[in-house]
């Protein structure tokens, strides 16, 4: 049974199963806060608190996690595609605001029919715009910050404005710290025409054409040193071996992927299988949560209490 309520400003509040935002399908309870205006993020960031995107990079613990998952809706998942006049000409084109809770695929599904270049290349990444920016995830073919004109983001002290200028980005990674919530950005686009940008999708869609297409967070491990993980995985002998409902894909050793009612403990026990098997040290590519670092106040309410990404500076 979920109870909800609602917050002094206004934000819902619901206990609930986060395997509902899992691309995985996995994942214990927690209160969820949904915001939908500054104020109320405000309010959320209160007290300790995780934000949660599309939830495609996520093995969340099957006990939850006892601190608020905040997740942006309404005005926060909003897109304005507008032109700026002062900003646009006959070559590029900067837009209004567009929510940090916005579905990825949907934004660049219709950027391609306006035939506006620069995203298409994260196509297929099944992330929200906030989390997207925040990995700076991408592929061969494209990232989030070949598109991004400039990021609002809010911190339990302010909020800033701020461009992709300001922040030490690199290879996925956004240089912003963990914590600090990606809540809108305004994306730089070049004018195409939809057939361009369509074939540029097809290129990076075609290069998934082996990857499965059941319940996972994507890639589990990075590639040591330029060597495929998939082929460590695969040479290991380790494709098709199963735990419970997680087994390790035939189609792609690389991903684990829930059969239907997965638990986290099995997608841990796989995890742990290859690492033992595999002789190189494995890097996971997907956060697993309550273990990664917590964002927010301590539970005292003094201090951030959140450790920062290694690649970040730890300010904006
Ligand atoms: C089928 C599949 C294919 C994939 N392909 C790719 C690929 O080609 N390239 C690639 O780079 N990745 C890929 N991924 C991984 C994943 O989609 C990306 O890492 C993506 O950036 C995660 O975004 P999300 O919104 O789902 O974030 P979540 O998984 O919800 O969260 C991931 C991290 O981002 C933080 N976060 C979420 N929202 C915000 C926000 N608004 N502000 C600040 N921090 C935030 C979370 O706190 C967490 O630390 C794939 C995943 C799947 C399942």
């Amino acid at each position: 049974m979920t109870t909800t309520s609602s917050s002094r400003s206004g934000a819902r509040i619901e206990r609930l199963a986060l395997s509902r935002f899992t691309t995985l399908g996995v994942g214990g309870p927690a209160e969820v806060w949904f915001v939908s205006d500054h104020a109320q993020l405000h309010e959320a960031m209160q007290a300790p608190y995780r934000i949660l995107g599309g939830g495609s990079n996520l093995v969340i613990a099957d006990d939850g996690v006892p601190e608020r998952v905040i997740r942006l809706t309404g005005a926060l998942a909003e897109r304005d595609l507008t032109p700026d006049p002062e900003l646009s000409d006959e070559e590029q084109l900067v837009t209004g605001w567009v929510g940090g809770g916005v579905p990825l695929p949907g934004l660049i599904r219709t950027l391609q029919k306006l035939g506006l270049s620069n995203l298409e290349g994260t196509v297929g990444i099944p992330a929200q715009v906030g989390g997207a920016v925040w990995m700076n995830a991408g592929t061969r073919y494209g990232e989030m910050f070949d598109g991004l004109h400039s990021l609002e983001i809010v911190t339990p002290g302010e909020v800033r404005v701020v461009t992709p200028d300001d922040l030490p980005w690199g290879y996925r990674d956004s240089g912003i710290p963990r914590g600090h919530i990606v809540t809108r950005v305004r994306l730089k686009l070049r004018r195409s025409t939809p057939q361009e940008v369509l074939e540029k999708m097809t290129l990076a869609d075609t290069a998934r054409k082996g990857q499965p297409k059941m319940k996972t967070p994507g890639c589990a491990f990075k590639n040591p040193g330029g060597v495929s993980a998939g082929r460590l995985i695969d040479e290991a002998g380790l494709k098709g071996t199963r735990v419970g409902q997680a087994l390790i894909a035939p189609e792609h050793a690389n991903f684990i992927v829930n059969l239907g009612g997965a638990a986290a403990a099995d997608v841990h026990a796989l995890l742990d299988l290859i690492r033992g098997r595999v002789g190189l040290p494995l890097e996971l590519e997907y956060e697993l949560w309550p273990e990664a670092p917590l964002a927010g106040l301590a539970a005292d309410g003094s201090g951030t209490g959140g450790e920062q990404r290694a690649a970040s500076t730890g300010t904006l």
